[in-house]
């Protein structure tokens, strides 16, 4: 039985936990071939790749900081080359470290930009020329990019913001291709990062409509979506994954 991504080729920053993986996980589960990137932790890299061939598809994980911008480039064309192309390009490697302006710092704001900004540029940069015509690229950013329900959170919205926009001009210089390029903008999702008895839990799941955090197979889901065809006329778009939290 034909699936929905059958025969897609695709590439997903920081697949190795989270939401990254879950997306991995289920692009092979929709009959793609996924090769991952990962910062540091290859076991949990692994995991995923398992996951992947478990699906009966082919799975690859790559050492490669999305700060780097030189390596993340290498990265997209290694992906290309194992996979013989790429259709789909999901840009999901980020981090967050809250601190309010008093005690924020440069290398904070440095870090944070050159990982969840400078990453998704330079892998974008270097994946338009070896993307396939229809293809896709999502990038995860988050609600934060548009709303800020606690204090120290000014960079990591400010590095989501950056995507969003980056999104809607790319959707713009692609469109002709027919390139889609959407922002899945999740609220609170049960993670390392983010974990649901963590210290922000308690903060912010009264504020979820839901009452509760969200889990990363929900994230996955709408990226699945927006990668298949069915998902054909939508494009700049930034699509909230918040059981209601910003409402
Ligand atoms: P996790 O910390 O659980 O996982 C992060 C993943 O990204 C890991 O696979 C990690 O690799 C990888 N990664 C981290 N830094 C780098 C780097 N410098 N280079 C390459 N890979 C890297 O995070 P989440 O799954 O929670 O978050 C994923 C994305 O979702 C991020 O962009 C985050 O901002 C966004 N998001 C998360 C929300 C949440 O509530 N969880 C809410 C809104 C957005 P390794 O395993 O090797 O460390």
């Amino acid at each position: 039985m034909s699936k929905k991504l059958d025969g897609k080729k695709a590439l997903v920053t920081g697949g190795s936990r989270g939401i990254g993986a879950a997306i991995a996980k289920r692009l092979a589960e929709d009959g793609a071939d996924v090769v991952i990137t990962y910062a540091g932790n290859q076991t949990a890299a692994n995991q995923t790749v398992a996951a992947i061939t478990a699906s009966g598809r082919k799975g690859l994980a790559i050492q490669a900081d999305a700060a780097d911008g030189a390596a993340t480039a290498a990265a997209v064309q290694e992906a290309a080359t194992a996979l013989g192309g790429l259709d789909i390009l999901v840009h999901n490697a980020g981090i967050a470290n809250f601190a309010p302006i008093s005690a924020d710092t440069q290398d904070n704001f440095d870090k944070t930009f050159a990982i969840n900004v400078d990453g998704v540029f330079a892998g974008t940069k270097a994946a338009v020329p070896l993307l396939s015509d229809g293809g896709r690229i999502l990038i995860i950013g988050s609600i934060n990019a548009h709303s800020m329900p606690v204090a120290g959170g000014a960079v990591y919205g400010a590095t989501k913001a950056a995507v969003a926009g980056l999104a809607r001009g790319w959707a713009r210089d692609l469109g002709p291709r027919g390139i889609l390029v959407n922002v899945i903008q999740p609220g609170p999702i049960d993670t390392d990062l983010n974990p649901a008895d963590g210290p922000f839990a308690s903060v912010l799941t009264p504020h979820v409509a839901l009452g509760r955090y969200g889990k990363v197979e929900e994230v996955a889901a709408l990226a699945a979506f927006l990668a298949s065809d069915e998902a054909s006329y939508i494009t700049g778009a930034a699509i909230d994954v918040d059981g209601g939290f910003t409402i």
